[in-house]
């Protein structure tokens, strides 16, 4: 890292210091809130959650019964959470990538990628549908390697691909940095037809939109305080009013509220992200990147980063931290050290930069899993369903969540409820303390895998053992 003009300011320093507290993704004209709950209300089906699984819940189960009353209950409003700060990599993996469904189903990895795919292509089918301009872009992702063992690393990984059909590309040093620019880049692996970028939050209001034209109530500002039996009906109940429904999909990933039990199963992880000013063409030039893909390190700390639809790199990850009692919290969106830490290694990675700005600074909670998958549970015999957990790859999976979700609701049983992944719940996490200490413990051991090329110690043998693991 280069040093700026005195005062032991770095150039990244200086990049960092303008930049707002805000989601790059909100910079679109707001279209306004929508009505609180307030009184009561009859439906069929509330989905409680407008992030993606909510809303994709909201709009599937509007396609296969037009007639159903509908209503989505969001605490905050649309794509608030997860959903509007993520960096809109849309993965077909619903296993949260290839290595990990192999190591927790390896008798149903191949329906497991199947349905992955047919997952993508219902994605982008639904967006062409309902004409959906989510900026999404099917460019690919490049796995990067980093450090000199990493290129067995991905020389292994494309095999694994080819055999389960994917089309991948092994780039070496020249061929990666041909694409993008980096003295970093040591080797790639781009798995081309396989991910997609999107903007998320013209994801997210795209779906609202779409199932608010098929006749769907959303509400916003309105915090699910419980989800309560009331005979044959279940009650929807916020502090100014309530739902009297028949069946409820709660799709509040790594909140606590309504369903307090989604807490065995999933933490929330704060995830971090910066983005930078629109680039303009010399610095566009001076990295390459010309077919757009989405790029993430293998290491365990890893970065991910992408070109935004106009031009900005939005750099994340990295850091992950696990606040002491799982809260979610809008002031651990702000985290002074571990944003500058980003900053320094983005001007690490691409030095030729020197001089561009962040403009946008912020995080997200990410509900991880032991298994790094999302998990179904049910409540009230069946007639409530919770989903959540996709850890870091929820943009394209939370599509198949929903869709298992309204399965498990509708009592149908389903190649996607036979499920193992479906069937059997992931291994719970620890309580508090013992929780914050495992996830510490697990952090460090990461990190020092990381440092020693890969070998992971006793901790992290002791956890693959038993199948668990902590990941964003
Ligand atoms: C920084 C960051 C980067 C990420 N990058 C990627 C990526 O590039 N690709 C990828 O695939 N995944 C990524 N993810 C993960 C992905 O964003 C999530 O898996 C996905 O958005 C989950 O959607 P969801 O609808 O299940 O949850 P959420 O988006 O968290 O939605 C839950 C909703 O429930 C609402 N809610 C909570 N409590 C209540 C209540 N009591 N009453 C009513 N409503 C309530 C919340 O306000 C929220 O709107 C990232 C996540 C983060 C945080």
């Amino acid at each position: 890292m280069r040093r700026g003009r005195g005062g032991g300011s770095t150039w990244a320093d200086e990049a960092l210091a303008g930049a707002e507290p805000r989601v790059v993704w909100f910079e679109h004209p707001d279209p306004g809130p929508r009505p609180a709950l307030t009184g009561r209300l009859d439906a069929d089906l509330v989905v409680v959650g407008a992030g993606f699984s909510g809303l994709w819940a909201a709009l599937m189960a509007a396609e296969d019964d037009p007639g159903r009353r509908i209503v989505v209950v969001e605490a905050d409003r649309i794509a608030a959470s997860a959903s509007g700060r993520n960096g809109g990599f849309v993965d077909a993996s619903l296993t949260h990538g290839l290595e990990n469904g192999l190591a927790h189903w390896p008798d149903e990895i191949d329906t497991l990628v199947r349905l992955g795919r047919e997952n993508l292509a219902g994605f982008t089918d639904a967006l062409d549908r309902h004409g959906i301009d989510a900026a999404f872009e099917l460019s690919g992702e490049i796995d990067l390697a980093t450090e000199p063992h990493h290129r067995d690393w991905l020389a292994e990984a494309a095999a694994v691909h080819r055999r389960h059909g994917e089309d991948v590309e092994v780039l070496d040093e020249a061929a990666m940095r041909a694409e993008v620019d980096s003295p970093r880049f040591l080797a790639g692996l781009w798995r081309r037809g396989s991910v997609g970028l999107v903007d998320p939050v013209r994801l997210a209001r795209g779906l609202a939109d779409a199932a608010e034209r098929l006749g769907v109530t959303i509400l916003e500002g309105s915090p699910v305080e419980a989800v309560e039996s009331d005979g044959p009906h279940l009650v929807v109940r916020t502090a100014a009013g309530r739902v009297v429904a028949e069946r409820v999909v709660v799709a509040t990933n790594a909140h606590r509220r309504p369903w307090r039990r989604a807490r065995r199963w999933v933490v929330p992880v704060y995830d971090y992200v910066l983005a930078t000013e629109p680039l303009d063409p010399a610095a566009r030039a001076a990295i390459g990147w010309h077919h757009r893909q989405g790029l993430g390190e293998v290491t365990n700390q890893f970065h991910y980063f992408r070109l935004t639809p106009d031009d900005r790199i939005l750099w994340g990850g990295y850091d992950a931290i696990y606040p002491f009692g799982g809260r979610i919290d809008p002031r651990l969106e702000q985290a002074g050290p571990t944003h500058r830490r980003l900053a320094h290694q983005f001007f690490d990675t691409f030095p030729q930069l020197e001089g561009v700005r962040f403009t946008h600074r912020w995080a997200g909670p990410i509900a991880t899993t032991t298994r790094f998958t999302a998990a179904w549970r049910t409540a009230h015999r069946g007639r409530l369903v919770w989903v959540g957990g996709y850890t870091g790859l929820g943009v394209g999976a939370s599509r198949f969540g929903a869709r298992v979700a309204l399965d498990l609701v509708d009592g149908h049983r389903t190649e996607r409820t036979e499920l193992a992944m479906v069937r059997r719940p992931p291994i719970p996490f620890p309580p508090e303390p013992l929780r914050w200490v495992g996830v510490q413990l697990t952090r460090r051991a990461l990190q020092r895998a990381d440092r020693r090329q890969g070998r992971r110690g006793p901790w992290l043998r002791l956890l693959d053992g038993a199948g668990i693991g902590f990941d964003s």
